[in-house]
């Protein structure tokens, strides 16, 4: 069946009325729970319910078991990285954000192994597409923790092939709570450290 393309009336079609109009509802929301959460300080307007976000990391959403969350290296038995250093992952990243340094494994029965592994996650836009390329179940994302969400600088975003099995390591033998924790306390810390201008 072919789907017939929505026509847009003439004011529609000129778009400043429209965005006019997003800016007006945007606006009136923003004023409502300014002024609601204003009136609650003095204790007024208590029965009226102000929108709020969620106050991540702090709070968090329950999420389903579906749930994507940041990426991880696996691990062989020996603890080692499961990676071959295929570049298949570097190669569907729409992003290109994965960026891979091959090495020659000192195990003759393995071909390569990577010697830098690092995920640019301020460029990923956590599509899933690394994993699905991924002929060795090597990367995954089911951690549940979402990316960091704090940092000064490039650097701070970009996660390394020790960041990223260590995740694996984490996971498998304090458990999916523990990445969450260790994520939180990371985060309190920075934010510490930078209330205290350092
Ligand atoms: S989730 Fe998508 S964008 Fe992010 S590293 Fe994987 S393939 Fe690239
Ligand atoms: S993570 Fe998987 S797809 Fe990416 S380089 Fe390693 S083995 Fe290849």
């Amino acid at each position: 069946m072919q789907i017939k393309p929505t026509k847009l009336s003439l004011v529609e079609r000129l778009y400043l009325p429209e965005i006019a109009r997003g800016v007006a509802v945007t606006t009136g929301h923003f004023v409502r729970n300014m002024v609601l959460h204003v009136l609650h300080l003095f204790g007024v307007a208590k029965d009226r319910q102000a929108m709020v976000t969620v106050q991540y990391p702090e709070q968090r959403k329950e999420y389903t078991e579906g749930y994507r969350g940041s990426h991880r290296l696996t691990l062989k038995p020996d603890g080692s990285v499961r990676c071959t250093s295929c570049f298949l992952c570097a190669t569907a990243c729409p992003a290109k954000c994965i960026h891979i340094e091959a090495g020659e494994h000192p195990d003759a029965s393995v071909e390569k192994f990577p010697l830098r592994y690092e995920i640019d996650t301020l460029q990923c836009i956590y599509c899933g597409m690394c994993v699905e390329a991924c002929p060795c179940d090597a990367i995954r994302m089911d951690t549940y923790v979402h990316p960091r969400i704090w940092g000064y600088r490039r650097e701070d975003f970009v996660e390394t092939k020790q960041v990223l099995m260590e995740r694996s390591h984490i996971l498998e033998t304090r458990g999916r709570d523990a990445l969450m924790e260790d994520m939180l306390r990371e985060y309190r810390e920075a934010e510490a450290l930078a209330a205290e201008g350092r």
